[in-house]
This record gives C-alpha cells, sequence and structure tokens, in this order.
C-alpha cells in the first residue's frame, strides 16, 4: 500500500475499541480489543515520518517507531517486528501499559492539532500478530560463548538483561521468588491491563531462545548469593522496590487498611490459582466501600480491582487536583468509566475505627494549591475548618514504594545510595561496587516504568558483555 500523505487529516486517529462496561465491571479481562490489520494500516499510515521523530527520541528505549509504522502500513508484519526486537525486548508488553500520552504519543508532532498516531496499540498489533503467525527470534547464527550470568528477578529489567545476553552468546539463568515471570507485569500490573498469558507465553519463547529459569526460589533464602557468585561469570540484580510507603496516619495499622501491592499481588494469584502468601493474603472487596488513598497508576489499579470484585462504591481520594495526577490519563479515564468516584484537593487526616478496632472511615481535610515554588510545583495547603469523613469498610494505601533493604547485596560489597538504591551508574554499564555484579530498573532509579526498566536491562546486558569481553 501506498502511503498518503494526507492521510493524518483525512483519516482522524482512533483507537482500538474498549469491551462493554458490563463485561469490564467484574471481569479480570483486557479491556482493549486488538486493532485488525486494516485498522492497523490506516492508522500506521498518519504517521509523517518526520525526519527527527520526537516520538522516537521521547521513547526510552528509541524504538524505530515511524520505521515500523511504515512496515506495518506496508503489511510486513515479519520485518516490523525483527525491527521492533531491535530496540525493545517486550514490545507487547510496552504496547499495552507504557503511558504512551506522556511518552511517545505525547511527543508526536501529530499530537497537538490533529491526534497523535496510536502508536502503542500498533506496537503491540505487531508482536501479538507475528506470534500468532509463529515467529519466533531467530538465534541460529548466534555463536555460544559457554559463559553463564545469574539474572536475579525476572521483571523486566531482568528480562530484557536476558534477552540480549542470551542473543549475544551468553546464557542467562534467571532466579525469581515467584512462580511466574514478569515481576510487577504479572504480580502487580491487574489483568486487565496486562493479560497475564502474555507474559507465560514470552516464558515459552524466552526459554525457547535459550533462557533458564529457576521460579520459586529466592536469593538469601532459597539460595545464597555467594554462591551465584562462584558459580557465573556475573550477576545481574533486577529485584524491583516493594516497600510500601505509608503516611503515618493515626490508625494506619488498623483492621481493614490494606498496602496496594500485597492487595494486588494476592487478588493476581487468586485469578492464576497460585499459593496466597502470608505476606498477601487474598482481600476480597465484596459488598464494602472502598476508600483508595493515592493518584497514581498503582492506585488506579486498586479502585479498578475493587470494583471488578464486586464493592458497592470506591473512591480515590488525592491530594492534588486531577491535572495533576502522577498516573496516566487513559486509566483514569477508565476508571471513571467503570464507576470510580474521585475526591480531588483532599488530604488524609487519620483512619477512623470502631469500637473492636475495625476500620469505618477516613477523616480527610480539603486543601487547595498554594503559589508556585522556585521549580513552578504548587504544594496543596489546608483550608482550614474543611475536614470531613469519608465512609469507609475498607481503605488501600496506594502511596508509591520505595526499595526493600537487601542485606545479602549489602554482605557483598554492593553499595546503596541515601534511599536505598543500589549504586549502579549507567557510565559504567550499570556496574556496581562489587565489579561481578550489574544492576538496573526500579531498584537501581526507585520506582518507575516497564520501558524504563526494559531500557536498563538491556543497557546493563551491554555492560557485562563488556566486562566479559564476549
Ligand atoms: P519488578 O517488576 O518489580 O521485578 C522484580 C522481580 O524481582 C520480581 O519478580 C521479584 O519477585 C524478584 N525478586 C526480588 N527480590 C528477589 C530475590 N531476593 N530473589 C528472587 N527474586 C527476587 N509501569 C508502567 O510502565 N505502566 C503501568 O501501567 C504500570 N503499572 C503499575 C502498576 C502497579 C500496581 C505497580 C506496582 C507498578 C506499575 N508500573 C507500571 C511500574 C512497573 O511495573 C515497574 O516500574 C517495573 O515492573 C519495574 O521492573 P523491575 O524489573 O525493575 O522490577
Ligand atoms: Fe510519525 Fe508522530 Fe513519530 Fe512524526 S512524531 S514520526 S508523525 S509517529
Amino acid at each position: 500500500m501506498s502511503q498518503n500523505v494526507y492521510q493524518f487529516i483525512d483519516l482522524q486517529r482512533v483507537d482500538p475499541p474498549k469491551k462493554s462496561l458490563n463485561v469490564r465491571k467484574i471481569e479480570f479481562v483486557e479491556i482493549y480489543e486488538g486493532f485488525s490489520a486494516s485498522q492497523s494500516q490506516a492508522q500506521a499510515d498518519r504517521c509523517l515520518a518526520c525526519g527527527n521523530p520526537y516520538c522516537e527520541w521521547r521513547c526510552p528505549v528509541h524504538n524505530y517507531i515511524p520505521n515500523w509504522l511504515k512496515l506495518i502500513n506496508e503489511g510486513k508484519i515479519l520485518e516490523a517486528v525483527e525491527l521492533s526486537h531491535q530496540t525493545n525486548s517486550l514490545p507487547e508488553v510496552c504496547g499495552r501499559v507504557c503511558p504512551q500520552d506522556r511518552l511517545c504519543e505525547g511527543s508526536c508532532t501529530l499530537n497537538a492539532e490533529f491526534g497523535a498516531v496510536t502508536i502503542g496499540s500498533i506496537e503491540r498489533y505487531i508482536t501479538d500478530e507475528a506470534f500468532k503467525m509463529g515467529w519466533r527470534p531467530n538465534l541460529s547464527n548466534v555463536e555460544k560463548t559457554g559463559l553463564r550470568v545469574a539474572i536475579i528477578g525476572a521483571g523486566p529489567a531482568g528480562l530484557a538483561c536476558a534477552d540480549v545476553l542470551v542473543r549475544n552468546g551468553v546464557t542467562p539463568v534467571v532466579f525469581d521468588r515467584h512462580p511466574e515471570i514478569g515481576g510487577l507485569l504479572t504480580f502487580g500490573i491487574p489483568a486487565f491491563k496486562l493479560d497475564k498469558e502474555v507474559l507465560v507465553h514470552r516464558r515459552h519463547v524466552f526459554s525457547e531462545m535459550g533462557v533458564e529459569f529457576r521460579l520459586n526460589t529466592e536469593v538469601g533464602k532459597t539460595v545464597q548469593l555467594a554462591d551465584l557468585l562462584a558459580e557465573f561469570a556475573a550477576v545481574f540484580v533486577g529485584a524491583g522496590t516493594y516497600q510500601s510507603m505509608r503516611a503515618g496516619l493515626e490508625n494506619e495499622d488498623a483492621d481493614g487498611v490494606y498496602d496496594a501491592l500485597p492487595f494486588l499481588i494476592a487478588n493476581t494469584k487468586h485469578i492464576m490459582q497460585h499459593q496466597q502468601t502470608d505476606d498477601a493474603p487474598y482481600v476480597d472487596m465484596k459488598n464494602k466501600r472502598v476508600v483508595v488513598l493515592g493518584g497514581g497508576d498503582t492506585a488506579m489499579d486498586c479502585v479498578r480491582t475493587s470494583i471488578r470484585q464486586g464493592a458497592t462504591e470506591v473512591t480515590c481520594a488525592y491530594r492534588r487536583d486531577e491535572a495533576n495526577m502522577p498516573g496516566s490519563k487513559r486509566e483514569v479515564k477508565n476508571a471513571k468509566e467503570e464507576g470510580a468516584q474521585f475526591q480531588f484537593n483532599v488530604q488524609p487526616l487519620s483512619i477512623e475505627i470502631n469500637n473492636v478496632g475495625h476500620v469505618t472511615g477516613v477523616k480527610m481535610v480539603r486543601t487547595e494549591l498554594g503559589e508556585p515554588d522556585a521549580k513552578g510545583r504548587r504544594s496543596p495547603v489546608i483550608i482550614e475548618g474543611s475536614e470531613f469523613v469519608l465512609p469507609a469498610d475498607a481503605v488501600v494505601m496506594a502511596f508509591g514504594f520505595k526499595p526493600h533493604a537487601m542485606p545479602w547485596l549489602a554482605e557483598h560489597g554492593v553499595d546503596f545510595d541515601d534511599r536505598g538504591r543500589i549504586i549502579a551508574p549507567e557510565s559504567k554499564g550499570y556496574q556496581t561496587s562489587n565489579a561481578k555484579i550489574f544492576a538496573g530498573g526500579d531498584a537501581v532509579r526507585g520506582s518507575d516504568l516497564v520501558v524504563t526498566a526494559i531500557s536498563e536491562g538491556r543497557k546493563a546486558a551491554e555492560g557485562i558483555l563488556d566486562y566479559l569481553e564476549a
């Protein structure tokens, strides 16, 4: 198909259709349908093939976006999937969960006036279709070096590191304490954003490529780092950030108050029929009034999980206004469509409890945005006398995460910064203060995004290859 230079005017941006609200409110299934071949071709044809593509520049892995859009416009799925995998180890995941409105699509030349090209949906389409056609990465020309690297954590950082290593003849052996690969892709991000089969399929693909997985294996408990250092040529740590942040509210440990991540992990394990663990017991919000505190992607995931579990009322309470919410605008819109209520410009003061110590509500106070600080950011200021109680049978705290302690790393000479993050500078190929240990993803940069974890895992693999002279 030849490109129509006026396609961006002739054809509006169209997103893939969503499932009906009746389904979305009760089922843990992806809400977006995939694009058809004709929709992908037509939407890809809207791209202007900019000489200096901002979309590509803004993408943390610098995907060759206009090039694969052109290939899709020409119907060349197999060429597009090869190109897409040159920069990204999990493009079908990024196509589903990246906040494109803040990254590639937000920077698309067409965004302001005509509507950005639907980059994310086409990215997903490419790999989904290629897999359906039986495509697999071709490693037949790769010469094996005989070297083996241990990877701690099967999240996007660890998987991306494994992908680059195996393509360069080094055998990665990936250790994870969970029963399935993916890290937060499987056990954090709910199935209505990312179907759990996507990672199961990726595990098969990676295994066929030569990546070995040792699941249900926790480093520091089931196996020791000293043994990995003795057995492997190098070690990569992509262990994420798992300490939930709290607000220090009165009664925040009361019965009926939950941390976001254990709530989401347990729900996913429940759906996938994996065994529950003591640190993440299953919580059912059926027939409860739920208040979620926080305004990021995790908060939105908790809101939408509670709705699907059958909560009678779900309210998200956030301290700034809607325009200043940190998460993806797309997910806020989806939560509203599914029936979530929002309280903006409010700050929690304490958890209200009854005489048996169970939560009955959250005492809140209204805020307004103060004068801009030196960076132009306006902080919320309390409005005196505006206190009120938001009734609740369950409260979910979604204030974000900070790095958890990893004494098993510190014991081997790995340094951490004052915020608990592993020090592994990009300029040193993500090598830590122990020359044999590399690190990347949330454990190094603090909790962030799937695509930044992938970017760091890939770059760390390059650092490891340099170190091994492989
Ligand atoms: P993780 O994904 O956390 O993976 C770390 C892995 O290491 C885990 O599997 C863990 O089990 C394993 N591990 C840790 N310690 C050990 C040990 N000692 N032994 C063995 N295994 C170990 N980002 C987006 O871009 N889009 C989104 O929509 C989005 N939604 C999110 C929703 C939620 C609820 C959360 C919590 C995060 C979300 N994020 C999102 C952020 C994104 O998921 C993370 O930034 C990303 O997964 C970080 O990747 P990682 O590989 O560094 O760590
Ligand atoms: Fe195409 Fe938009 Fe990227 Fe330009 S910025 S190359 S129009 S996707």
